[in-house]
């Protein structure tokens, strides 16, 4: 490929098996001048449409407890020694005050598929975020709800929702999960939350037990057509828990090309430099965003339950992850050459007075 513009042109129009062997290609082995070439492409392009800002999410993991039995997740119900808790209302909203405080305007509310979060309480918490920070952004992760759940949470002033669809491949969606959680499903509600308008983020983990280059050829094709606003993408972590316990060790080389890839394939994407990134590789945040990431989301949850949000083992909450270094994190991103942005950092197309009339 000679320059990014072909290689996003390929990327758009090349059926499964060209996405495989473009894979293979730029995957085995990653070369350093591989790497560098999609990088150059892909910051050119976040360029283009961001500039150098990377933008900043307070996440609240608000419970760890779930219904699912997700068999790579650390959090699936069937792990009895994972130490369940739930934060109150108030306890959330003591974290939007303090997150507010060190300057962020997005706040992330993660859990697991926890019942108790019914719509009353959850819209409650949402109208009540809202309510008292107005110029804020609310994004919700809390899994697979029905349509109408998700259109009273909108109604009470949600703006975004995060939803990986984890693998667009059936077969490999039911090696990853138990049966009565299906691929359609989740792709339902992902088109039901942008049909209803929320800024949606899909996503996927890379290397996941039973991925191969096709399945993850389906996935780009897949974000192709439903072109999310953002995607979480991230190295697969095995958790010691789990039926995968010993599947592999991870490290961070195929999720930052996958990243370089999906940024030149959909150029305006907000693409996150997870914390599972930054778990496998020291340096994996800013490799993250030097190979085309633009959104970091440190972590607000209450210190002392930081360490029982354990999706996989050794998951970081210090150091980037916790808000409070947030100042020197600053510093340290001007110094590589990026701007940090606190504003709500919308997906750069989308408006939100008219979306929320409807
Ligand atoms: N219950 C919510 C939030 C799940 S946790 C939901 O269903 O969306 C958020 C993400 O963490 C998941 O979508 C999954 O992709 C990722 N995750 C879970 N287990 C993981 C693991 N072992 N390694 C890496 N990422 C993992």
């Amino acid at each position: 490929m000679k320059d990014g513009k072909g290689l996003s042109e390929y990327l758009n129009t090349a059926g499964k098996k060209e996405l495989a062997d473009l894979f293979r290609y730029y995957c085995e082995p990653a070369t350093a001048e591989k790497r560098a070439a999609l990088s150059l492409w892909a910051n050119e392009l976040r360029e283009k449409y961001y500039g150098s800002k990377v933008f900043f999410r307070g996440l609240i993991e608000f419970s760890n407890y779930c219904q699912n039995n997700c068999f790579y997740c650390g959090l699936q119900r069937s792990n009895s020694k994972a130490k369940r808790y739930r934060l109150t209302q108030e306890e959330i909203m003591e974290c939007c005050r303090k997150g507010y405080k060190l300057g962020f305007r997005t706040f992330v509310l993660q859990s697991g598929e926890d019942a108790y979060f019914s719509d009353t309480l959850l819209c409650k918490i949402v109208s009540q975020i809202k309510e008292l920070f107005a110029d804020c952004a609310v994004t919700l992760a809390c899994g697979e709800r029905s349509y109408n759940s998700y259109k009273s949470l909108f109604k009470a002033g949600a703006d975004r929702y995060l939803l990986r669809h984890e693998t667009a491949n059936e077969k490999h969606y039911a090696l990853l999960h138990p049966s009565e959680l299906s691929l359609s499903n989740r792709k339902k509600c992902l088109y039901n939350l942008k049909e209803i308008g929320y800024q949606v983020g899909a996503g996927f983990m890379v290397n996941s037990p039973g991925q191969s280059l096709e399945t993850l050829a389906e996935d780009f094709i897949f974000l192709k057509e439903f072109k999310p606003h953002m995607i979480g993408v991230g190295p697969f972590i095995p958790h010691k828990d789990t039926v995968f316990a010993d599947y592999y060790k991870p490290n961070s080389s195929r999720t930052l090309t996958v990243l370089s890839l999906l940024r030149i394939m959909l150029p305006k994407t907000l693409l996150p430099a997870t914390t599972a990134l930054g778990t496998v590789d020291e340096k994996g945040r800013e490799k993250g965003l030097l190979a085309g990431a633009n959104v970091l989301m440190p972590n607000l949850t209450p210190a002392k339950h930081r360490v029982d949000y354990s999706l996989y083992d050794q998951k970081l909450c210090t150091g980037w992850e916790a808000a409070e270094h947030l100042p020197d994190l600053a510093r340290y991103l001007e110094s590589l050459g990026f701007t940090p942005d606190f504003s709500r950092g919308d997906y750069i197309d989308f408006q939100t007075s008219t979306q929320r009339l409807t």
